[in-house]
C-alpha cells in the first residue's frame, strides 16, 4: 500500500552479519531487521530448533496447554525481575497489553474513572491506535485523529519537569495510573535515559503508587550490553515489554509483570498466534544461546568498540558529524546540525559502501547490528562509514 519509502535494494540471503542482494551484491548489516536478529541470519542453532519445530507442531491456538510458551515464560521470569507472562506477536501489541493493565490498575486497584499514563515526547511505542496515540511524535499520529485518550506527556531525562507533573495536585496528578517510558530512546534518535532521572521516576512510582512501565522492545534481549535496559541504572519496573529481539527474527511480543501487578484475569486479553509453539521456540532458543555463547559479554566489548570508532569519524568529520550516543550495540551517530545532511542520505551512501544502516528520525544514524558481531566485523562498519561520508562530502 505504499507505506513505506523502499530502499533500491533486495535482500534474499543471508549468513551471520552478513546480506547478500538480489544482484549478488554483500553487504555487512548493521540494522538486522531493525534490532530484531538478534543471533545475526540463518543462525545454526535457530536453524535446528525451528526446522525441529516444524516437524512436530507450528500452531494451536491459546485454548491448550502449550509447553513451549511455558519454557520460554519461565526463562523470562527467571532472568528478568518479572513473574507472569502475556505472549503476543509485536512490540506495538505487546504495549497495547501494557495499556490495558495499566487502565485497569487504574480502575481495580487506585479507582481512577479516567486514568492518565505519563508518556515521554520523541517516545515511539507503535502504530496501533492506542500505541501511537502514546507516542511522542506528531508525524506519526497527523492525519489519524481523533486519538486514543489518557495520555500525557513529559520532556524525557528532565527530572523537574516529571516531579511537578507528579506532585502537583491539580490535575493530571491525581488521575495518574503509569509511567510508560522506553529505557533508551531508540526511533527518538538513540538517547539513553540517565540514571538520576529514572532513579527518580522510580523514586515517585512508589510513593505515588503509580505502575512503572518500560518499553524495552528495543532494549531488551541483550541489545545494551544486559539482558534488559533496566539493569543499566539499575531501576525495576513493574511490567515491561518485549519484541524486536526476543524472536531472532521470528515475530513474537511479550508483556512481563511482577506478580503483584499481575491483574489480568481469563478473558480479560488474548491473541490468536500469541505465544504459538514455533515463535516460542525461537524466542526460547534466542534466550539460551545469550546464555551459552555469553553474548552479553561481546555486546559490551563490540559495543565499545564500536562506540571508541564512532567517536573517531566525529573526529575526522567535525563539519558533518556532531556525537555520538549509544549504550552496548545500539549506537547513534548525530549529524551536525549545521550540515544539511540527513541521516537518509547517509544510509543511502552507505549503500554504495556495501553496509546497510537505519536512520532514527532525520539527523541520526542508528547501528543496531546482531549481538554477534565480531571485532572485524566492527572495524568494517567504521571503514565503510567513513567511505560512505567522504563519498558524500566530494
Ligand atoms: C519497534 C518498537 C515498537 C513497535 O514494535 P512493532 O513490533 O513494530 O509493533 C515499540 N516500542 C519500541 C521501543 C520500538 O522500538
Amino acid at each position: 500500500m505504499g507505506t513505506y519509502t523502499r530502499l533500491p535494494l533486495q535482500i534474499v540471503r543471508g549468513k551471520g552479519c552478513w546480506v547478500w542482494d538480489s544482484e549478488g551484491r554483500c553487504f555487512l548489516d548493521a540494522v538486522a531487521g531493525i534490532a530484531s536478529c538478534t543471533l545475526g541470519h540463518s543462525d545454526k542453532a535457530l536453524r535446528r530448533t525451528l526446522t525441529r519445530q516444524l516437524k512436530n507442531i507450528q500452531h494451536v491456538s491459546n485454548l491448550y496447554q502449550i509447553s513451549e510458551q511455558e519454557q520460554l515464560a519461565h526463562w523470562l521470569a527467571e532472568n528478568s525481575c518479572a513473574d507472569k507472562v502475556f505472549f503476543c506477536n509485536s512490540g506495538a501489541e505487546a504495549n497495547e497489553a501494557a495499556i490495558k493493565l495499566a487502565r485497569k490498575y487504574a480502575h481495580k486497584v487506585k479507582g481512577i474513572e479516567r486514568p492518565k499514563i505519563l508518556v515521554a515526547n520523541k517516545s515511539f511505542h507503535g502504530r496501533t491506535l492506542a500505541t501511537v496515540s502514546a507516542t511522542g511524535q506528531f508525524q506519526y499520529q497527523r492525519d489519524f485523529e481523533p486519538l486514543v485518550d489518557g495520555f500525557h506527556f513529559f520532556p524525557y531525562n528532565d527530572i523537574d519537569y516529571f516531579s511537578n507533573l507528579v506532585n502537583n495536585l491539580e490535575s493530571p496528578a491525581p488521575n495518574i495510573a503509569a509511567v510508560l517510558i522506553e529505557p533508551l530512546q531508540g526511533e527518538g534518535g538513540v538517547i539513553p535515559g540517565d540514571k538520576s532521572f529514572f532513579n527518580r521516576i522510580k523514586e515517585l512510582c512508589i510513593k505515588h503508587k503509580i505502575l512503572l512501565i518500560f518499553d524495552e522492545v528495543q532494549t531488551g534481549m541483550g541489545r545494551t550490553g544486559t539482558l534488559w535496559g533496566y539493569e543499566q541504572f539499575p531501576v525495576e519496573p513493574d511490567a515491561f515489554t518485549l519484541a524486536k529481539g526476543l524472536g531472532g527474527g521470528h515475530p513474537i511480543g511479550a508483556l512481563l509483570v511482577k506478580n503483584e501487578f499481575n491483574l489480568f484475569e481469563a478473558g480479560d486479553h488474548a491473541s490468536t498466534f500469541g505465544g504459538n509453539p514455533f515463535a516460542c521456540k525461537a524466542g526460547l532458543t534466542v534466550s539460551q544461546e545469550i546464555k551459552n555463547r555469553k553474548i552479553l559479554n561481546n555486546v559490551i566489548e563490540r559495543g565499545k568498540e564500536l562506540q571508541e570508532g564512532l567517536d573517531y569519524l566525529v573526529k575526522k568529520f567535525p563539519n558533518t558529524l556532531e556525537a555520538t550516543r549509544g549504550v552496548g550495540l545500539i549506537q547513534g551517530l548525530v549529524l551536525s546540525k549545521d550540515s544539511n545532511l540527513t541521516a537518509q542520505d547517509i544510509t543511502l551512501s552507505a549503500i554504495n559502501s556495501k553496509l546497510l544502516v537505519v536512520p532514527a528520525g532525520k539527523k541520526v544514524v542508528r547501528m543496531v547490528p546482531p549481538l554477534i558481531i565480531n571485532k572485524n566485523e566492527i572495524s568494517k562498519i567504521i571503514n565503510r562509514l567513513s567511505l560512505a561520508i567522504k563519498q558524500i562530502k566530494s
